[in-house]
C-alpha cells in the first residue's frame, strides 16, 4: 500500500499522483490551502472534502492510470520520496510504459530513484540555513549536497516559490547563483506561493533573476489551463 491517495489528469495525458506524507512545515504548503488538487472545479473540491484520503493499491494504481492511457506520471504531493513504496511504484510504472517525474525538496534523492526518473524538479527552499529551518523546519545542508550531486544533469528542473517577506527576490537571486554554479544551463523555475494574491513582483523578480541565470522562468496560468479530470477517489 502506498500513501497516494488521490489522481487527476490534465489535458495533454499526463498524470498527476499525490502523496500522503511529508515531515516538513512549509508555512507556505499548497496542503495547507488543500489536501485536493487545487485545479479542480470548486463544486468538485467540496464533494472531496468531505471524504477522508483513502491510500490506493497498487493495482488499482495501475488500473486506472492504464485505462486512462496515462504515459507520464508526475510525483507530488507531499514528498513522494518519504513514502517508503515509492521506489517499487516507480519501477512498476517503468515496466508499464507509463514514465515518473519526481516533484521533490531533494533531502531523500538517491541514485536509484534519480536513475527511475524521467524527470525531475528539485525544490530548493533557501540558501540561507536559518530561513531553510526557519520556514521548513529542517536544515538544508543534504539538499544543497544532493543538488550539487544531481543537478548538473539536464532531466533536473531547479525550482523554487516566490513569497515575499518569507523567500522574497533577495533570497531567490541567492538560489540562482547557486543553481548557476552547478549548471549554467540548468532551467530554473519560480512558482509564485499559492497563498500570494498580489503577483505583481513575481514578473520583476524574474527579470531580475535572469540576468543571473538566463534559463529562468514562470508559469502564467492565469485562465489559460482547463480543470484536469478526476481519476481517483471516485465521487
Ligand atoms: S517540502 Fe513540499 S510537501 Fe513538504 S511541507 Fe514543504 S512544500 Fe509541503
Amino acid at each position: 500500500m502506498s500513501t497516494i491517495y488521490h489522481i487527476v489528469q490534465f489535458e495533454d495525458g499526463s498524470a498527476y499522483l499525490m502523496f500522503d506524507v511529508c515531515n516538513w512545515r512549509c508555512s507556505y504548503c499548497i496542503r495547507n490551502v488543500s489536501g485536493w488538487c487545487t485545479s479542480l472545479p470548486e463544486a468538485t473540491i467540496k464533494t472531496l472534502n468531505r471524504i477522508e484520503h483513502k491510500y490506493i493499491n497498487i493495482d488499482e494504481l495501475l488500473k486506472i492510470l492504464k485505462e486512462n492511457g496515462v504515459k507520464l506520471a508526475f510525483l507530488g504531493g507531499g514528498e513522494p520520496t518519504q513514502d517508503p513504496e515509492l521506489k517499487g511504484i516507480m519501477r512498476l510504472l517503468k515496466e508499464n510504459g507509463i514514465d515518473s517525474w519526481l516533484i521533490t525538496n531533494g533531502e531523500l534523492l538517491d541514485e536509484e530513484i534519480f536513475q527511475l526518473s524521467k524527470g525531475i524538479t528539485f525544490s530548493i527552499k533557501a540558501i540561507d540555513e536559518a530561513k531553510h529551518i526557519k520556514l521548513t523546519g529542517r536544515s538544508n545542508r543534504r539538499v544543497l549536497n544532493n543538488y550539487q550531486r544531481f543537478g548538473n544533469d539536464e532531466k533536473v528542473v531547479a525550482e523554487t516559490v516566490y513569497y515575499p517577506n518569507i523567500i522574497g527576490c533577495e533570497e531567490v537571486q541567492k538560489i540562482a547563483e547557486f543553481v548557476h554554479s552547478v549548471n549554467p544551463r540548468a532551467r530554473f523555475r519560480i512558482d509564485p506561493a499559492v497563498q500570494l494574491r498580489d503577483k505583481s513582483g513575481l514578473k520583476d523578480c524574474v527579470e531580475k533573476i535572469r540576468l543571473i541565470h538566463e534559463n529562468t522562468y514562470y508559469f502564467d496560468f492565469a485562465g489559460k489551463s482547463k480543470p484536469p479530470k478526476l481519476l481517483y477517489p471516485k465521487i
